[in-house]
C-alpha cells in the first residue's frame, strides 16, 4: 500500500499526479522551487516543502533536496512524472535503496532503454524491427563508411547518450561522412560524457508513431494502441492524437506487438512509450523508449478509457494490472494540443504574468493546466503550461471540437500558441491525415515567407 506520493516536478504533469492522488486517497507531497511558491502543483498538493532555488540544477534536478523532502514528509513513494529526473536510473536506485517505492520501471530498464546502443542490441533479440545501420558502436571513421555504404545514403549519424534530439548528424553522401563522425563524437563527449555512436538510415519522410504499453510486476504487459506524434518542430511534439489516421488493422496489430515485445524484453513494469518511426510504405522501425508518463497520454486515456497514471501508482504497490489484453477496447478520437507560453511563429518563450486565464468548456473537452489569473509563468522552466484534449466519435468531429476549444481558450497577458493550433487545425493537409515529422516544420517556413 502506498500512503503519501512526493511528486518530484512542476507544472502541469505535478497538477495530474496530485489529481489522481487525491482520487485515490492518497496524500501528496509537492516539491517546490523558490520561483514556484505560487504555482499550482505548490498549491493543490496536500503539503509543500521548497527545495531550493529556482534554478532546476538547484532545485528539481537536486537529489539530496528531494530525498530530504521526502524523508521529512514521511513519503513512502516517489513519482518522478516527466522530463527532470524521470528517466534518471540513478536517481530511481536512490529512492529504492531509502526503502521508498518508486512509480516507474526497474533502474536497469531505465539504464538499458537509457542508452541507445544496449536498447537497440536489446531489441534486436527480441526481434523488434530496427532502422538499418550498424550492429552496435562504430569505433572509426573507416567502420561509419563500411556502415553506411551497405544501409545506403542519407545516414543519421547518433550519440548513443543522446536525448532530446541532441547528439545527432544527417550525412548525405560518402564526402560528408567522416567530417560528422569526428563531430558527433567530440559532441557526445562533451554533452553526454560518453562518445559512443553508432549510425542508422536517415529515413526521408517517415511519422513519428508510439505504442503505449503498461506492465505489472506480475508478468503482464498490455499495450493501449498507437499515438500519432508526427507534428513536431525542433523535436518538440506540438499536437498528437490517436489513433493515427495513417495505421491500418493490421499495422496496428503489429506495431502494438512490436511496442509489446519491445518491453517485454526490459521486463517493463509501469507506464512507458515505445517510439517508432514509420515509412510510407508502413514499414515500421523501433528508435527509443520512454521509460515514463508522457505528455500525450491523455490522448491514450481518452480512447481506451484507462487512467494510465493511476495505474502507473497501483503497478508500483504491486497490483496486478486488472484488465488483459482483449478488455482493452479503442473508443474514438482523441487530440492534444500542447499550450506554450511562447511566441508561436519564432517559438521564444513569453513568460510573464497572465492576466486572465478561462479555459474552454463543454463536452468532451479535458485541460490540464497548471496557471490560472494572476499567475506570474517563471522563466526557468518549460514553456508549456498546459494542454487540450478533446474527443469525439470520429476524427473530423474531434477537429471541430479542438477547433471550438481552441477558440475559446483565452490566456490575457502572455504570448501563447493558441494561433499556431489555430491555423494548424484548418489546414487541409492536416485534416486529411497527410503529414510526416517534416510537415510542420516546413509549413511554418512557408508561413514564414508571407
Ligand atoms: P532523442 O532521444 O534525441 O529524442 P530519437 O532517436 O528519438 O532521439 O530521435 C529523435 C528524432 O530524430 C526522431 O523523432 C526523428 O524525427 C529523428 N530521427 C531519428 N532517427 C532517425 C532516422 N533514422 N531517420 C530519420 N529521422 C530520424
Amino acid at each position: 500500500m502506498i500512503h503519501k506520493i512526493l511528486v518530484a516536478n512542476r507544472g502541469e504533469v505535478a497538477v495530474r499526479i496530485i489529481r489522481a492522488c487525491r482520487e485515490m486517497g492518497i496524500r501528496s507531497v509537492a516539491v517546490y522551487s523558490e520561483a514556484d511558491r505560487d504555482a499550482m502543483h505548490t498549491r493543490l498538493a496536500d503539503e509543500a516543502v521548497c527545495i531550493g532555488p529556482a534554478p532546476a540544477a538547484q532545485s528539481y534536478l537536486h537529489i539530496p533536496a528531494i530525498m530530504s523532502a521526502a524523508e521529512i514528509s514521511d513519503a513512502d513513494a516517489v513519482h518522478p512524472g516527466f522530463g527532470f529526473l524521470a528517466e534518471n536510473p540513478d536517481f530511481a536506485e536512490i529512492v529504492i535503496a531509502s526503502g521508498m517505492t518508486w512509480i516507474g520501471p526497474s533502474p536497469e530498464a531505465m539504464r538499458t532503454m537509457g542508452d541507445k546502443v544496449a536498447a537497440k542490441r536489446a531489441m534486436r533479440a527480441a526481434g523488434v524491427p530496427l532502422v538499418p545501420g550498424s550492429e552496435g558502436a562504430v569505433r572509426s571513421v573507416d567502420e561509419a563508411r563500411l556502415v553506411a555504404r551497405e544501409a545506403g545514403y542519407p545516414v543519421i549519424v547518433k550519440a548513443a547518450a543522446g536525448g532530446g534530439g541532441r547528439g545527432m548528424k544527417v550525412v548525405h553522401s560518402e564526402g560528408g561522412l567522416s567530417s560528422a563522425f569526428n563531430m558527433c563524437q567530440t559532441e557526445a563527449r562533451a554533452a553526454f560524457g560518453d562518445d559512443t555512436v553508432f549510425i542508422e538510415k536517415f529515413l526521408e519522410q517517415p511519422r513519428h508513431i508510439e505504442v503505449q504499453v503498461l506492465g505489472d510486476t506480475h508478468g503482464h504487459i498490455v499495450h493501449l494502441f498507437e499515438r500519432e506524434c508526427s507534428l513536431q518542430r525542433n523535436n518538440q511534439k506540438v499536437l498528437e492524437e490517436a489513433p493515427s489516421p495513417f495505421v491500418d488493422e493490421e499495422t496496428r496489430a503489429a506495431i502494438c506487438a512490436a511496442g509489446v515485445a519491445a518491453a517485454r524484453a526490459v521486463d517493463y513494469v509501469g507506464a512507458g512509450t515505445v517510439e517508432f518511426l514509420m515509412n510510407p510504405d508502413k514499414s515500421f522501425y523501433f528508435i527509443e523508449m520512454n521509460t515514463r508518463i508522457q505528455v500525450e497520454h491523455p490522448v491514450t486515456e481518452w480512447i481506451t478509457g484507462v487512467d494510465l497514471v493511476e495505474w502507473q501508482i497501483r503497478v508500483a504497490a504491486g497490483e496486478p494490472l486488472a484488465f488483459t489484453q482483449r478488455q482493452i477496447k479503442r473508443k474514438g478520437h482523441a487530440i492534444e494540443c500542447r499550450i506554450n507560453a511562447e511566441d508561436p511563429f519564432r517559438f521564444t518563450p513569453c513568460p510573464g504574468k497572465i492576466e486572465l486565464y478561462h479555459p474552454p468548456g463543454g463536452r468532451s473537452v479535458r485541460v490540464d493546466a497548471a496557471v490560472y489569473t494572476g499567475y506570474t509563468i517563471p522563466p526557468y522552466y518549460d514553456s508549456m503550461i498546459g494542454k487540450i484534449i478533446t474527443h469525439a466519435r470520429t476524427r473530423e468531429k474531434c477537429i471541430r471540437r479542438m477547433q471550438r476549444a481552441i477558440d475559446e481558450l483565452a490566456i490575457l497577458g502572455v504570448t501563447t500558441n493558441q494561433e499556431l493550433h489555430r491555423r494548424l487545425l484548418a489546414n487541409p493537409a492536416f485534416q486529411q491525415g497527410a503529414f510526416d515529422i517534416h510537415f510542420l516544420e516546413n509549413w511554418l517556413r512557408q508561413l514564414g515567407q508571407h
